[in-house]
């Protein structure tokens, strides 16, 4: 009989995008403000369906916000990596790349017990780095590739891309990736966003399973995925964090042929 696992994501960035892009004046900062909000209701939700989910937390927001962090892990809910200051990695030289993760990793340590067994970048770009840098510090799992949709796979490092060339794969790692979708997430359907470089029109209507406390937090937002929660559980969904979907994946998918 095949299951259908739902992994619900909530990628709790408080104020973290808005100052990593430069946005620091009162309006926007309070935009991020919001997902505190959110978050109370969010964590309302889940409890009141008796669901756990995975939280991408940056070192930020820990170090900001610990009491709504702390009710994240109250309530049973997988806290993984999502940077300390959310910028995407592919802006970053390998040591500053290899410091911001460290420093997360020490925050999610002494918030949960525990380093962080997931990891998803901000702003989904990675580095020609990270896949090394989160195997040594012995992540299970990446969520910030698009090669698939509802199937994990392998994690590789070292494709070649270059301009005129047939591409080249390069090794399948240990890494589990776990695949994402803008069209997947709350940000560009919900969210209007003003940069200097881009206008992203939000105010459409869709519904997705990677959110934001303070996108999807909004009161008729809630009764969406309210609503979203209720149609998955009665299909027979079964709700996972993504950390016991990778460990699924990996001991059912990827493990080693027995001799
Ligand atoms: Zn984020």
């Amino acid at each position: 009989m095949p299951r259908h696992i739902v992994c619900l994501t909530f990628d709790f960035d408080t104020q973290s995008g808005f100052i990593a892009r430069g946005m620091t004046t009162p309006t926007a900062l309070s935009r991020g403000e919001f997902g505190l909000i959110g978050a109370q209701r969010i964590l309302a939700l889940l409890k009141a369906h008796g669901i756990r989910a995975t939280w991408f937390i940056p070192g930020f927001t820990i170090e900001s916000h610990p009491r709504a962090c702390e009710a994240v892990v109250r309530d049973g809910h997988e806290v993984a990596h999502h940077s300390w200051a959310h910028i995407p990695p592919a802006q970053q030289t390998r040591a500053e790349e290899e410091a911001d993760l460290v420093r997360a990793n020490d925050a999610i340590a002494k918030l949960t017990g525990r380093k962080a067994r997931g990891y998803r970048s901000p702003s989904w770009d990675l580095s020609d780095n990270t896949i090394d840098l989160l195997l040594w510090h012995e992540f299970l799992y990446d969520s910030s590739l698009m090669g698939a949709d509802y199937w994990p796979y392998r994690a590789r490092r070292g494709d070649r891309a270059e301009l005129g060339k047939p591409y080249r794969f390069g090794e399948e790692t240990t890494l589990i990736e776990m695949p994402i979708s803008w069209s997947l997430d709350d940000h560009p359907h919900f969210e209007f966003l003003r940069t200097p470089t881009a206008v992203l029109p939000g105010l459409q209507s869709a519904l997705t399973y990677t959110m934001h406390p303070y996108v999807i937090g909004r009161g008729y937002r809630m009764l969406a995925l309210e609503g979203l929660l209720k149609d998955l559980s009665a299909a027979g969904a079964v709700f996972m964090s993504l950390e016991e979907a990778a460990a699924e994946a990996q001991a059912r998918m990827f493990a080693p042929p027995s001799s």
